[in-house]
């Protein structure tokens, strides 16, 4: 997708921290962290959110993306305190990015229900 930020950060068009690369997944650092570890962690073809993955597409990325998130659990060392993942879906989700991402958020407490 020509004007998505996400597929231009997969594209190196635009930098970001890198901390997780592999075929179909890459993981970035928020630009706006609201937490201490904030990491964003997205499948490399554009999917606009959850509700786009058809069962191909479910079987491909998720298994892999939450393999990553356990990866970057350990490497940020947010085993112990723990950590929230969260997925924004449209509107009323609050996704403010049109391509499907996965919040890896630790580092500091945080409150339940969301705002
Ligand atoms: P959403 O609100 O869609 O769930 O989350 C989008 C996230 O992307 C926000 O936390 C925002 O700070 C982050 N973000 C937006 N633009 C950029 C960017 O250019 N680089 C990085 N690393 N993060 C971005
Ligand atoms: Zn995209």
């Amino acid at each position: 997708m020509d004007n998505c930020i996400f597929c231009k950060i997969v594209k190196k068009e635009l930098p970001s921290e890198i901390v997780y690369e592999s075929d179909n997944v890459i993981a970035f650092r928020d630009v706006a962290p609201v937490a201490p570890n904030h990491i964003l962690v997205i499948p490399k073809e554009h999917v606009e959110s959850l509700s786009d993955l058809d069962d191909e597409k479910r079987k491909n990325f998720l298994p892999e993306i939450f393999g990553s998130i356990n990866e970057l659990v350990s490497k940020e060392n947010l085993m112990e305190d723990g950590y929230r993942v969260v997925t924004n879906c449209g509107k009323d989700g609050g996704q403010t990015v049109g391509h499907l991402h996965f919040h890896l958020l630790g580092g500091r407490g945080m409150q339940w229900p969301p705002g």
